[in-house]
C-alpha cells in the first residue's frame, strides 16, 4: 500500500485499498477552472476492477456543457496566448512540482479505477510528469530561425498556437497520456478540451486540480467526459482546430477520418501487436526476465506490451523456464504489497482476453500455461486473468491477428532472423518491436529492416523518453505516422508556422518605377 510518508504532502484523502467507498461521489466536468455538477441524464458506472465495487459515476456531459467548454476556452485564448512565454513557463514548473507532491495520490487513483498495481500506476505519472518537465524548456524550443535572405532582407519563422485543441484519451494511461497532451498544448500558448477515457478520468481530474493550483488561467484546460457523442462534438465543432487521439483502431480510424474531413489537425496513436525475436546468443537470463516483464506487467494493457514471442532456432527451448517465471508473478489487487499485476479493466474486457485464448485453443494451439479462471483469494468478483502463454500460434490464427490486450504471450516459432524479419513486417501492426541477441550485426539488421515505430535492443518496452517523439509504423498510426506525440514533432504538431520576410533600408529607394516581375 501506498506509505503516507512519502512524496505525497498533500493533505487530501486518497484510497489506499480496494475497500468499497461508502459514499461514492460523482465525476464533475471541470470547466472555467470550476469543478461543475453535471446536469447529465445519462452516467456511465465506474467500478473497481479489482472488485467491481462502485467508484463513481461518470457523466455523459451534456451539449450545453460541452458547449461551455469551447465558449470557455475560446474566451481564453487570447489572453492566454498573449501572456508571455516566461510566464507560462513558470506555471509548468508549479505545475511539474505540483504532480510530483501528488504523485502518490495520482497514483492511487490510478490503480483503483484502472486496476494495475501502485508501483506500476507510479511509473504511469512519471512518464506523463517527464514530458511536462521537458516542457519547461520551451523557451528554447519555440526559438524561431532567422536569415539574411538577401541585402537588408531578412526572413524569420515563429510558431504559434493554432487556439482551441482537444485530446481524447484511452483508459490504460491514464496519467500518462493526457500529459502527452496538456503541458505541449498549453506551454505553446493553445488552450485545451480534454476528453479522459470515462473507464478512469480520476487521475486526469486531478491534474485539473493542480493545474489551477499551479497558475492555469481558467478556461486554458477544461474537462468534459463522455463517449462517442462527446467524441461527435469535437470531432465536428469548428473552434476546434487539432485533436489529439490515443486509442484503438476502431476508434482511431474513424477519428482521424472525420476529423480530418472537418479541416483539423489530428494525430492518432493507435493498437499495437508488438513482437520480441530471440535468437540464440541472447543473454537467456535477462531475456526471459524482459519478456516476461513485458508481456505480463500492466496485465497486458500496454500498447508496448511485448504480446508476441517469436522463438530462433534453439531459443524455442527456452519456454519451460519462461513458463516458470510467468508462474512465479503475483496476480493480485494492485494495492496489495508485491502484486505483479492487477486486474484487467472490465469483466468485457476479461471476457474477450479468455475467449481469446478459447479460439486459440480451437484452432489448433497450444496452452503452455492457462491464466482463464484464475481469481485470487482476496477477490473473488475482479476481472482477473492469470499471466497465460500459447505456443504453436501460426500467424493466421485469431490470437496472433487481434490485439489481445490481456496478460497473454503467443508464440511463433522460425528458424532464422530473416524469416523473424520477414514474419514480424507481415504483421498489419508496427508499434513497438525488440530483438534480443549479443551481436551487433544481428541488432543492425533488425534495426534497419524491422517496420516499426518503437525498436528495443536488449531491451523489452522502448517507450521513447519526451526528448524524442513516441512514434508508429503501419495500422498503428493514423496518417501514416506524420503526426506523431511529444518530443520536437509534439510541438510541431500544436503549433503554426509563419514565416515574415522583411525588407529595410538604410535609405529611401530613389527609383519611382515599380518592379512587376518576380526577382530572379
Ligand atoms: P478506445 O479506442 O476504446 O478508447 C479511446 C477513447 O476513444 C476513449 O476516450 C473512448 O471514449 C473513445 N471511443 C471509444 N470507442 C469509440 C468510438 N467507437 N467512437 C468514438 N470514440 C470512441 O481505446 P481504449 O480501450 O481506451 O485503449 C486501449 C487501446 O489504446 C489499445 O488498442 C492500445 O493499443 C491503444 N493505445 C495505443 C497507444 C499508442 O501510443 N499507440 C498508447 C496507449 C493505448
Amino acid at each position: 500500500a501506498p506509505s503516507t510518508t512519502s512524496a505525497a504532502s498533500t493533505a487530501t484523502e486518497y484510497p489506499t485499498s480496494h475497500e468499497q467507498i461508502a459514499k461514492p461521489i460523482d465525476t464533475t466536468n471541470f470547466l472555467d477552472n470550476e469543478f461543475v455538477s453535471s446536469q447529465a441524464t445519462k452516467w456511465i458506472d465506474l467500478h473497481d476492477p479489482a472488485t467491481n465495487n462502485l467508484v463513481t459515476r461518470v457523466p455523459q456531459s451534456t451539449d450545453e456543457e460541452l458547449k461551455a467548454a469551447v465558449k470557455s476556452a475560446e474566451k481564453a485564448f487570447p489572453a492566454w496566448r498573449a501572456t508571455s512565454i516566461m510566464a507560462r513557463q513558470q506555471i509548468m514548473f508549479k505545475f511539474t512540482s505540483l504532480i510530483r507532491e501528488n504523485w502518490d495520490r495520482l497514483a492511487a487513483s490510478i490503480t483503483l479505477e484502472q486496476g494495475k498495481t501502485f508501483a506500476d500506476a507510479r511509473g504511469d505519472v512519471l512518464r506523463g510528469l517527464q514530458v511536462a518537465e521537458t516542457a519547461c524548456g520551451i523557451p528554447s524550443l519555440m526559438t524561431g530561425e532567422v536569415l539574411e535572405v538577401a541585402k537588408d532582407m531578412e526572413t524569420r519563422s515563429y510558431r504559434e498556437p493554432l487556439g482551441v485543441v482537444a485530446a481524447i484519451c484511452p483508459f490504460n494511461f491514464p496519467a500518462m497520456i493526457p500529459l502527452w497532451c496538456i503541458p505541449i498544448a498549453t506551454v505553446t500558448g493553445n488552450t485545451l478540451i480534454l476528453k479522459p477515457s470515462e473507464r478512469d478520468p480520476g487521475a486526469a481530474m486531478i491534474l485539473a486540480e493542480l493545474a489551477k493550483e499551479a497558475g492555469f488561467p481558467p478556461g486554458v484546460i477544461n474537462i468534459i467526459h463522455g463517449q462517442h457523442r462527446t467524441v461527435d462534438f469535437i470531432l465536428d465543432e469548428p473552434a476546434i482546430k487539432a485533436i489529439s487521439f490515443v486509442g484503438s483502431n476502431r476508434a482511431g480510424e474513424y477519428i482521424y477520418t472525420r476529423g480530418s474531413a472537418n479541416g483539423k489537425r489530428v494525430q492518432a496513436n493507435l493498437g499495437a501487436k508488438n513482437h520480441a525475436a530471440v535468437l540464440p546468443d541472447a543473454n537467456k537470463n535477462q531475456t526471459l526476465n524482459a519478456i516476461s516483464g513485458a508481456a505480463f506487467g500492466a496485465a497486458g494493457q500496454r500498447c508496448m506490451a511485448l504480446s508476441t514471442l517469436v522463438t530462433v532456432g534453439e531459443t524455442k527451448e527456452w519456454l519451460p523456464e519462461l513458463v516458470e517465471r510467468a508462474k512465479a508473478l503475483n496476480v493480485n489487487g494492485g494495492f496489495e504489497e508485491g502484486a505483479d499485476l492487477g486486474p484487467v479493466i472490465s469483466p468485457e474486457s476479461k471476457k474477450r482476453i479468455e475467449d481469446l485464448i478459447a479460439s486459440a485453443e480451437a484452432e489448433g494451439a497450444t496452452i503452455l500455461l492457462d491464466g482463464r479462471g484464475y481469481t485470487p483469494e482476496k477477490y473473488p468478483n475482479g476481472n482477473f486473468v492469470g499471466p497465460t502463454i500459447i505456443t504453436n500460434v501460426t500467424p493466421d490464427m485469431k490470437c496472433y491477428k487481434e490485439e489481445i490486450f490481456g496478460p497473454v504471450l503467443v508464440c511463433l516459432h522460425v528458424d532464422t532472423l530473416d524469416d523473424a524479419i520477414e514474419l514480424i513486417n507481415a504483421n498489419e501492426y508496427g508499434n513497438g518491436a525488440a530483438i534480443f541477441t549479443r551481436s551487433g550485426s544481428t541488432a543492425s539488421r533488425f534495426q534497419k529492416d524491422i517496420e516499426a515505430g518503437q525498436l528495443g535492443i536488449n531491451v523489452p518496452i522502448p517507450v521513447p523518453l519526451p526528448m524524442f517523439s513516441f512514434t508508429g509504423n503501419k495500422k498503428s498510426i493514423a496518417g501514416g505516422g506524420a503526426n506523431t506525440f511529444y518530443g520536437k514533432p509534439g510541438l510541431q504538431f500544436y503549433t503554426q508556422q509563419k514565416t515574415v520576410t522583411s525588407h529595410w533600408k538604410a535609405e529611401d529607394a530613389v527609383s519611382t518605377k515599380a518592379n512587376v516581375v518576380m526577382p530572379t
